[in-house]
Order: structure tokens, then sequence, then C-alpha cells
């Protein structure tokens, strides 16, 4: 375990191919935003976050951990711009659509926005890029139907109360879209709190969506 984490930290994988083993996220989770539990209980529960919360997210899925080897290529996508990791992100994805979406219709997949001067500085949004491969995968549009209209300090530094008040108004439906009527799949590449992926799923609810749930590449 160790000596993959080090080669991955390392920087020596080969550009494109990151060494297993990945881990997944295996039952027994939170029903709603798939949070790990120690041990099995039976029937649906929820975590003590989401027991005493209202989400507009109906519920979050990924097939994998956000650690090891996934968080490090998520991070490289990310952060360092290494496009060519890009598929493998994308056959993550794919994973956990299978595994928990593909009985379901989905008339779009939405990914979370990314502030305009962030996309520009990074070249691209991470969650786009990842909601393209899958979507031209499983043979479902995607829509860019939410925009950033203020900019926000990164999440990862805050606390879950601060989170959610950094993003108050920072989001908005982009101009024409219209989620009237319509079941959609958010996308993003990694799920912690969730603060951002409910924003987004409360704007799309409020706006007339009847169901929003969501994917990520790996579960934080
Ligand atoms: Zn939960």
């Amino acid at each position: 375990m160790r000596l993959w984490v080090e080669a991955v930290r390392g920087l020596i994988f080969p550009v494109g191919r990151p060494p297993r083993p990945w881990v997944r996220l295996v039952a027994p989770f939170c029903a709603r935003c798939a949070e790990p539990f120690a041990r099995h209980s039976p029937g649906n529960f929820l975590c003590r976050n989401c027991a005493g919360r209202r989400w507009a997210l109906e519920k979050v899925r990924a097939a994998y951990r956000a650690v090891g080897t996934v968080r490090e290529v998520i991070l490289r996508f990310k952060y360092e711009r290494e496009y060519s990791l890009r598929p493998w992100l994308g056959r993550w994805m794919r994973d956990g659509f299978r595994q928990y979406y593909a009985e379901e219709k989905w008339d779009a997949l939405v990914p979370v926005p990314l502030f305009r001067a962030r996309r520009k500085e990074r070249g691209f949004n991470q969650s786009a890029e990842i909601a393209e491969w899958l979507g031209h995968e499983v043979g479902i549009r995607v829509e860019e139907g939410l925009a950033r209209v203020r900019e926000t300090p990164p999440q990862a530094r805050l606390r879950r109360s601060e989170r959610l008040r950094n993003l108050r108004g920072a989001l908005a439906l982009a101009p024409g879209f219209d989620p009237k009527g319509r079941r959609l799949l958010l996308c993003d590449d990694v799920f912690t709190t969730g603060a951002t992926a409910d924003a987004c799923a409360r704007i799309l609810k409020q706006n007339g969506a009847v169901e929003v749930a969501a994917l990520t590449v790996a579960r934080g």
C-alpha cells in the first residue's frame, strides 16, 4: 500500500497511466451523502450530518474513495493540468454511473460550474471535462446549466458553516437554461461536504427540476 502511494507522490507514474489499486466506495454508507459507516446496519440509514439537514440534492454517489491514486489523479488533473488523465477520471465516473444511475432516466448531465477567472487560469473546468467524457460514453447530453456569478474563496479551506455562507448568491442558472420538469445529474470530480453540489441542486430545483442527484469520481 505504502509503496504505490510513495510511487505516486514521487511522480514516477508514466503520464496517463496511474498505478492500481484504487479504493472503491462500498456499503454501508449514508443513503443520502454516501458517507461510509464503520459498521453495517440494516435498512436505509442517514448519517448524523444528513439526518438534521434539508438537502435539495436527492443523493450523491461515487464508485471510489478520494484516497491514494484516485485522489492524486484528481488533483493532478485539476491543479497540474495533466489533461491526459481525463479518460481515467471518465472511466471511474462511468463505473459510478453504471453502479448507481444507469437504471434511471436522466435528461442531462450538469457540471458543477467554475468561476470564469478560475476557468481561464486553469484552462478548463474539470467537472465539465469529466461530464463530457461520461456523456459521450452513456449517451446523455451535457448542459452547462449553471454559472458562478461571484468569486468565492476555495471551499477546501473552509469549515462547513463557512462553506454554506461562502456559496450564498455565488451560483445562478446559465442564460437560456431551463431545468423545468427535468431530471438532472450533477457531475463533479470529488464530493466532500456537499455544500457546492447542494447549492447547485437548490437552484435547479427552485427553477423546476423534478429531481437532481449527483455523481462524482470520488467520495472524500
Ligand atoms: Zn449523509
